[in-house]
């Protein structure tokens, strides 16, 4: 390993006390997506201190930054999201209990995820230093992962056109950087409009809006046979009326519709659109449709994969305590073995069976997955369209463990969770210094990304006037 690398990994070795905390701090915040005021505060501090440059309240998101060190090229960005979701509060402890029964929780790692770029970066910035490496090594505070929107606001405002490759971890049940790509996604609340009426002495004064939902989501449910595979439609009633003996008069559903590229979901989401104007028509209400935003697919690459596996490997895996081992057995208890193996049959990770098993991931595959898609969507797919953009996974959590679980929120703060934050910080601080400091693999990335890309364009999925829904929680409840 270069002396740069060396120097890199042995900062974050020697810091990984104060760096474990900050992790620990933005876990117990536990914050939603577009308010983590003091989870972005916390890392701004630390990068302050360590003498990055910050631009705060990126793209119109207060809790969205960017800090930077360096002012050469190539510019490597590395991303870290910091979002909890709701409802998923859980103790660290390997049994079901919230700790504040009703408020978010980290069930996705995003505390490590932040927590895991912010010393990369730092480490890095002082390997440059040291050694004088060119170029410039940026953070990118990513808010609202889990709302799927933090980085389209930051992409379509043009924060990521001048970056040469993009690194981000993010916590799993599994090692490796993968080659699948995800599905690309829109998200639309249908908000219908009726006529109140007594449901039982005169329910033909009344309109129900509840009825437009319903017709609807029937329409949905038959359109499904008639649309690719591959393609994920779900929704919620957000609204449904107040009380039986009233016919509602407003009502609201909330939609997703995926599918593995961009056009193949806009053809689905018109004929969606159509069933709900259908939906009003057969119910004589008004239709009004809000869009709330739209994702691309991620467009993976092979190189920067390569490297990051390579570094995986000359890292080595963490090694567990027997403490962390029983907490690990504890957990395991809780997840179905039948759970267990879908999950790893899903992966379509060569060898995947071997993984049956065992406790926690113990190999480090090459990449895999070319051509595959997993069915779940993230908002780092639009930086991948901008740039060649990677993002890897380090076991953090027991295998099998579902994602957003109280599992995963348990076990991202504590021992395991710790490990696999040291561990990622390590690749990505290596990993971005081998992008800095050897011309011929960052040209090989490129032009990998160029070559993927092909004849296809990225044109944003949201309108150029739309503001980040930093109201999004309030709307939710109304
Ligand atoms: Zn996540």
């Amino acid at each position: 390993m270069s002396s740069e690398k060396n120097y890199a990994q042995s900062w974050i070795e020697e810091n990984k006390e104060r760096i474990i905390a900050i992790s620990d701090e933005i876990w117990r915040f536990a914050e939603l997506g577009l308010v983590e005021h003091k989870s972005s505060s916390l890392l701004i501090k630390e990068l302050e201190k360590h003498g990055f440059k910050v631009e705060r309240g990126v793209a119109g998101m207060p809790t969205a930054f960017i800090a930077s060190f360096g002012n050469s090229k190539p510019i490597i960005a590395i991303m870290g999201e910091y979002d909890a979701l709701p409802g998923l509060s859980q103790k660290k402890a390997p049994y079901k209990e919230p700790l504040k029964p009703g408020q978010p929780g980290h069930g996705c790692g995003h505390n490590i995820h932040g927590a895991s770029g912010m010393a990369a970066a730092i480490a890095i910035r002082y390997a440059m230093e040291k050694y004088g490496v060119k170029g410039t090594i940026r953070f990118y505070g990513c808010p609202a992962e889990e709302n799927l929107s933090g980085k389209v606001f930051m992409v379509r405002d043009g924060y990521f056109s001048d970056v040469d490759a993009a690194i981000s971890h993010h916590p799993s049940s599994m090692n490796g950087a993968t080659l699948k790509s995800c599905l690309a996604l829109n998200s639309a609340k249908f908000h219908f409009y009726g006529k109140a009426a007594h449901a039982g002495g005169s329910p033909d004064q009344g309109r129900s809006a509840l009825d437009a939902v319903e017709l609807m989501n029937v329409g949905v449910n038959f359109l499904r046979e008639h649309i690719i595979q591959d393609a994920r439609i779900h929704y919620i009633i957000e609204k449904g009326g107040t009380q039986p003996n009233i016919v509602p008069d407003y009502a609201r559903s909330w939609y997703y519709v995926r599918a593995p590229e961009r056009e193949q979901v806009e053809f689905i989401y018109k004929w969606v659109l159509d069933i709900a104007e259908g939906a009003a028509k057969m119910t004589r209400t008004e239709l009004r449709h809000e869009f709330i935003g739209g994702l691309y697919n991620v467009i993976p690459n092979r190189t920067i994969s390569e490297i990051i596996v390579r570094n995986m490997r000359e890292i080595g895996l963490p090694e567990y305590t027997d403490e962390e081992i029983r907490f690990a057995e504890e957990i395991a208890k809780s997840i179905p073995p039948e759970m267990k193996i879908e999950a790893l049959r899903r992966t379509k990770r060569p060898g995947w069976e071997r993984l049956i098993d065992k406790l926690i991931d113990d190999e480090i595959p090459d990449p895999w997955g070319e051509g595959d898609v997993s069915h779940g969507s993230t908002d780092v797919a639009e930086v991948s369209w901008q740039t060649p953009t990677v993002e890897f996974n380090t076991a953090t959590w027991v295998l099998g463990t579902p994602g957003h679980s109280w599992q995963a929120t348990a076990q991202s703060g504590v021992g395991l969770g710790h490990k696999s934050l040291i561990f990622a910080a390590k690749v990505m601080a290596a990993t971005a210094i081998d992008l800095m400091t050897n011309e011929d693999l960052l040209k090989e990335a490129k032009d990998e990304h160029r070559r993927r890309i092909g004849e296809r364009k990225y044109k944003s999925p949201i309108p150029p006037e739309m503001k980040p829904p930093l109201d999004f929680w309030e709307k939710i409840g109304t």
